[in-house]
């Protein structure tokens, strides 16, 4: 009689990601075939993303993410070889709901837990995607801006931005024109329309302060400005376009200084705000200049995932790294280069 052994029996790592306003759950195979995410968005009614209400949306909504996740793939539970989490850094209240949703599976079905830093899974699946060794990242989201490479055993910051993440900067400045969160794809919509009705347009009618300092970069005066270009009468559509150009280059400059000092020849983008076809162009601008080369993830890894989330634990599972339930609270303000990345 036929019976399902362990050999052609599918088995996968679950990710859960829950750092701020995404809960998403993920899988990739043991080799590291990526599958979908089952993903709910938290948007507030109005305002920013409160940390207690976005908490609130992960808590209601994880079970029923989890059985359409369960019914979809097909899987039964004991196909589930390990259950990562997002350990930090985010949000405190949002962390928590997908640690504790994490434990419970992991006890429950008596597999591995894996704590994961959030940052560190944006570089694997984009290197799982890309197929790029040893990039440089250029990380931009919500709420985070990086540039980071690998030294060492570590992955470390180059450099990043000192106030506000730059998706952030972008929803912020869309909330203050009426377009909901997040601003960021309808602000490139609106640069896009407004520069095929202006294919003359100088930035230089638009000024906008240039936000790097060092290696560092920051989003809060480049916003106050673009506000302040919207109250002068500019319109939307020039202020979402200059803004695009100043903040992105600001990116792109310290991410080519960064190629320039490791002397990686590979730019890696991830995060939400690396779905935009302007940064993506003018990092293969520069890298082409450099007879470097630019890759990004498809768009669904771009932006927060679980499948982001199973990657890393899988990887880490692999070189024996697991997580003891006495270790597993939730670290807020977890570094990039706090994690020994011991896999390859
Ligand atoms: P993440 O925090 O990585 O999940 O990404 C969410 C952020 O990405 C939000 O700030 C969005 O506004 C931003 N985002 C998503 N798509 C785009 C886009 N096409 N252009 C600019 N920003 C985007
Ligand atoms: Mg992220």
């Amino acid at each position: 009689m036929y019976s399902i052994t362990h050999s052609n029996m599918r088995q996968v790592i679950v990710g859960i990601e829950s750092t701020a306003h995404t809960l998403s759950f993920g899988l990739v195979d043991m080799d590291g075939e990526p599958h979908n995410s089952y993903s709910s968005l938290f948007r507030p009614d109005e305002g920013g993303i409160h940390p207690r209400e976005a908490a609130d949306h992960h808590s209601d909504i994880a079970s029923k993410l989890l059985r359409r996740m369960l019914s979809e793939e097909n899987l039964h539970p004991n196909q589930i070889k390990g259950i990562a989490f997002s350990q930090g850094p985010g949000l405190g209240p949002c962390l928590r709901v997908g640690a504790t949703v994490a434990r419970a599976l992991a006890a429950n079905w008596n597999i591995p837990l894996i704590g994961v830093n959030h940052c560190v899974a944006h570089i694997e699946i984009g290197r799982n995607q890309t197929g790029c060794e040893d990039p440089v990242l250029l990380y931009v989201s919500g709420g985070n801006t990086q540039v980071i490479a690998r030294a060492g055993d570590r992955y470390q910051v180059l450099g990043e931005t000192l106030d506000i993440g730059i998706g952030n900067m972008l929803d912020k400045f869309a909330r203050s024109q009426g377009i909901p969160f997040p601003g960021g794809p309808k602000i490139e919509i609106l640069a896009n329309e407004w520069l095929v009705k202006n294919p003359e347009a100088d930035l230089e009618d638009i000024p906008l302060p240039y936000s790097v300092q060092g290696m560092d970069l920051n989003f809060s005066g480049i916003l106050n400005a673009a506000q302040q270009r919207i109250s002068e009468g500019h319109e939307i559509g020039a202020v979402c376009w200059s803004l695009q150009e100043h903040a992105f280059a600001a990116c792109v400059e310290v991410a080519e200084r960064a190629l320039a000092h490791t002397g990686k020849n590979e730019l890696l983008l991830g995060g939400g705000v690396a779905c935009n076809e302007r940064i993506r162009d003018m990092s293969t601008k520069m890298c082409i200049q450099r007879g470097d080369i630019a890759s990004w993830p498809e768009k669904r890894f771009c932006i927060d995932n679980g499948t982001m989330i199973a990657e890393l634990g899988r990887r880490m599972l692999n070189v024996g790294i697991s997580t003891d339930m006495s270790l597993s609270s939730v670290d807020p303000s977890l570094r990039t280069d706090h994690t020994i990345v011991t896999w390859e």
